[in-house]
């Protein structure tokens, strides 16, 4: 059984463990946010540097409203 998380874009607790954000949010998200993660994600652990950047990502988030924040999962 694979290990799900919420998606820090739109909320859906519907995310595989080694993918960051579901496919709508990751493909929202601009190219430099992008390079960031994948440059921490190799690290694993939550370090300083990766704490940061989930930090200015979901910063983007708020502001930039992705799809489907209210599809229904009852
Ligand atoms: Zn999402």
């Amino acid at each position: 059984m694979i290990e799900r998380h919420d998606c820090p874009g739109c909320g859906k607790d519907d995310v595989p463990k080694y993918m960051f954000a579901c496919v709508t949010c990751w493909d929202a998200l601009p190219d430099r946010l992008r390079d960031r993660v994948k440059s921490t994600a190799r690290l694993g652990a939550l370090d300083d540097r990766r704490l940061q950047v989930l930090s200015d990502v979901l910063t983007w988030y708020n502001s930039h409203p992705v799809g489907e924040h209210h599809v229904g999962s009852s």
